[in-house]
């Protein structure tokens, strides 16, 4: 049984592509944002025509109270960003506002709190959030590439307020968890793992030697893997550093940054994840989460950009952490990019994730 939050509102999010001045004039790349709103409907859809979709437990999500953002955000950035929405002045890094931003934004945010509620109360194991916009790049002041308001770190100081002690966060989106990093860096009560492509982005997060401030060393756990890494490579980093890092750490809850852009088709990363891959990922996690927290697991979709592929992707991860099957194949089966997702793990990324073992001696004693 999985809980699932979804709310067509957080759609009316859709920002213009970006552009570049080329000649003194604008040049527009793309015909659409990377971050477009279809992305989010399409995947939505899919899981509607799936047989999972009559197993779903449906919650609704209320836009976040002002209480559930300042756990995380400052009041001047709240105020600026939804200034900005209204037409105010806008220096977000790669991540543009329209009216629609703030009210999508807050949605989204509310929508991983009434997960984390289904899931304390016990009215669902474990549940998914498929909002917008993304989440896990933003910081307490500032919005970075597409994400504004940070969903899962909202989630977490949610779920501490009421009498949760200790969150483990698990990030496989291909870039860098660097707002969780910044959030979390001096606490000893949250541990934030990030899987992401090495040297990817942001660059001013995600190093291996970032292991968290005084006192709380070894809570931040950057796993950076080199590109091309496949579905083995990324199980073999859950089991050899994901899973006994938690299994320590002694987590009452996991959240998931759930990002599906390592995908073997997605023009923002360059990893070779197939949907498949994904579905064992979650799988994975679902059972550290049933070994460790009596199944309590919320997880908050991220990035994702490959329009024939993330749908599949989002599918396998529901698929994962439901343990059901959506009855729908993956169309890309046979190509060779998925075929190549197949292939092992190889000595770059055992050497990476030798590097990070060797990085965190709270964790693994040499
Ligand atoms: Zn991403």
């Amino acid at each position: 049984m999985l809980g699932y939050v979804y709310s067509p509102l957080v759609l009316a999010h859709d920002p213009p592509p970006p552009t570049l001045q080329v000649g003194g004039r604008d040049f527009t790349l793309g015909s659409a944002n990377v971050a477009a709103a279809l992305l989010t409907a399409q995947a939505h859809e899919l899981i509607e025509r799936s047989a999972l979709s009559g197993a779903l437990v449906r919650i609704a999500p209320a836009p976040a109270s002002e209480a559930a953002l300042l756990a995380v955000h400052t009041a001047e950035y709240l105020g600026r960003l939804r200034a900005a929405c209204d037409g105010g002045p806008w220096d977000g890094e790669y991540a543009p506002v329209t009216a629609a931003t703030w009210d999508a934004a807050r949605l989204t945010v509310g929508g991983v709190v009434a997960a984390v509620d289904a899931v304390l109360d016990g009215r669902v194991p474990r549940a998914l959030v498929h909002a917008r916009p993304a989440g896990h790049h933003a910081e307490p002041d500032r919005a970075i590439a597409s994400t504004y308001l940070n969903n899962v770190a909202c989630g977490v100081e949610h779920a501490r307020s009421r009498g949760v002690e200790r969150v483990a966060i698990i990030d496989w989106d291909v870039h860098v968890a660097n707002g969780a990093e910044r959030i979390f860096w001096d606490r000893d009560d949250v541990l934030a793992i990030s899987l992401h492509q090495q040297d990817w982005y942001p660059a001013h997060a995600g190093a291996l030697r970032a292991t968290g401030g005084s006192g709380a060393e070894g809570t931040t756990v950057n796993i950076p893997l080199p590109p091309a890494t496949t579905d083995a490579g990324y199980h073999l980093a859950v089991d050899e550093i994901v899973a006994p890092v938690v299994r320590a750490f002694r987590p009452d809850l996991i959240m998931v940054a759930a990002g599906q852009d390592a995908s073997v088709f997605d023009p923002t990363g360059r990893m070779l994840v197939s949907a498949g891959g994904f579905r064992s990922l979650a799988a994975r996690v679902a059972d550290l989460a049933d070994e460790l927290t009596g199944g309590r697991l919320v997880a908050g979709t991220e990035g994702g950009y490959s329009p024939i592929y993330n749908p599949f992707c989002l599918l396998g991860v529901l698929e994962g952490l439901s343990g059901e099957s959506g009855g729908i194949a993956d169309p890309y089966d046979d190509d060779a990019t998925v075929l190549a997702a197949r292939g092992p793990a190889d000595d770059r990324v055992r050497a990476a994730i030798a590097a990070v073992r060797a990085a965190q001696p709270r964790w693994f004693k040499h």
